[in-house]
């Protein structure tokens, strides 16, 4: 099966209903028909659902079907992206190892490897996303697992996947990847040797801004790991929550085409704009990596940054001048979202550290959405007019 026929056609077993649509299930916990299979099944030999902190139907289609698309074997869904980046770690770090990280991370995941793995044992030290040869001379003896993020949240910096994986098989090192801005449509880390692929399926797997969830994708070896350690830990997603992500998978390809389609028509009008003095998007001929870009990812995403000339002042009237599009904190949606990260997202890195991450006080990020592109750039031409520098 092709990617969109998985996306849909991957599903839960049928009941005695019948059903077309698979349904919910908000069970705590199952029925055994005797004591026999209930012993059974909780020794593994026969499978089957024993409380929803395990498995559940719904998170188990979910499960299936992203490890159908990321083409692996198996996957385990959380209740968060965040959650997800975080019991990897746990799942595989001990306190003497070493992670690599690219410096260009997610807000929060930058604050879990430098807050809270330190405090058990585990230190990280940072890659520059651009410069793959230099990534070779920060392996340590003691270091197991290189972590990174491509496109980047919000800088988009594209991030050689071939390199990585070649310096991960050569070191032995647990090859993570957050998939989060590209989906599984856009780009597949495991072509390249990725071990694990994590997502913030809040993002475009859901793609309308309703639930949180997270993803973490492997081999089964691995995901058997992840998911002893979560049975455990309890960072599971809800059945309603997997219902809803499950059933917006069917909708990715269509969705994330028209995502594209827009995002490079805003990039393309806003490189022509007189207020901005920059714009980055992986399939702008301008990116620094673009023919990356090209290589590792079939279309080039749905966000773009830019810069307006004015910096911060006139960022934030931008901001305040738009009547359409939304302010808020959320990317992937079908509403296109204007933020401005160096005051919200990355809001507790300092000055220098986010100019390490190419984030600029004037920098603006936009999750192009759904709506017709003719609104979008409308909205955002009557704003930067607006508020001239
Ligand atoms: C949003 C995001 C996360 C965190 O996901 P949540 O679902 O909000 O916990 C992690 N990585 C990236 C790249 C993100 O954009």
């Amino acid at each position: 099966m092709k990617f969109e026929t998985k996306a849909i056609r991957i599903q839960a077993e049928r009941s005695a209903h019948r059903e077309h649509s698979v349904p919910i299930f908000p069970t705590s916990s199952f029925v055994f028909d005797d004591a026999e299979q209930m012993k059974e099944i909780f020794a593994g030999e026969e499978a089957g659902n024993i409380y929803s902190r395990f498995t559940n139907p719904n998170c188990r289609e979910l499960e299936d079907k992203m490890a159908a698309l990321e083409g692996v074997e198996d996957a385990y869904a959380t209740a968060s992206g965040m959650s997800a980046i975080f019991s990897t770690f746990l799942s595989f770090l001990e306190a003497g190892d070493h992670i690599l990280s690219s410096r260009a991370i997610f807000g929060s995941s930058y604050t879990i490897l430098t807050k809270y793995l330190p405090k058990w044992g585990i230190d990280c030290s940072w890659i520059d996303p651009n410069d793959p040869e230099s990534w070779e001379k920060e392996v340590r003896p003691n270091t197991k697992m290189l972590f990174l993020e491509t496109p980047s949240n919000p800088g988009l910096d594209v991030l050689d996947l071939e390199a990585a994986g070649a310096l991960c098989k050569k070191h032995g090192l647990l090859y993570c990847v957050d998939n989060c801005f590209a989906t599984p449509y856009l780009q597949q880390p495991v072509q390249y040797g990725a071990d694990l692929i994590i997502h913030s399926a809040t993002k475009y797997i859901d793609g309308q801004g309703r639930v949180l969830g997270g993803i973490i994708a492997g081999s089964k070896e691995h995901i058997h790991i992840v998911r002893t350690f979560c049975r455990s830990s309890g960072p599971t997603l809800s059945a309603f929550n997997a219902w809803i992500l499950s059933k917006s998978l069917e909708t990715l390809a269509v969705r994330l085409d028209r995502h594209c389609e827009n995002a490079l028509a805003l990039a393309k009008w806003l490189a022509e704009n007189d207020q901005v003095s920059r714009v980055n998007y992986p399939f702008l001929e301008t990116h620094p990596a673009y023919q990356l870009a090209k290589k590792q990812m079939r279309k080039g995403g749905g966000i773009v940054t830019f810069e307006v000339k004015g910096g911060l002042a006139q960022g934030r009237q931008l901001l305040n001048n738009m009547k359409l599009l939304s302010l808020s904190a959320n990317l992937g949606d079908t509403r296109t979202i204007v933020t401005h990260p160096a005051s919200t997202t990355h809001a507790k890195l300092s000055e220098e550290a986010r100019m390490e991450v190419g984030i600029t006080p004037g920098l603006l990020r936009v999750s192009v959405g759904l709506e017709n592109i003719e609104d979008i750039v409308n909205d955002l031409d009557q704003a930067l007019s607006a508020s001239k520098a």
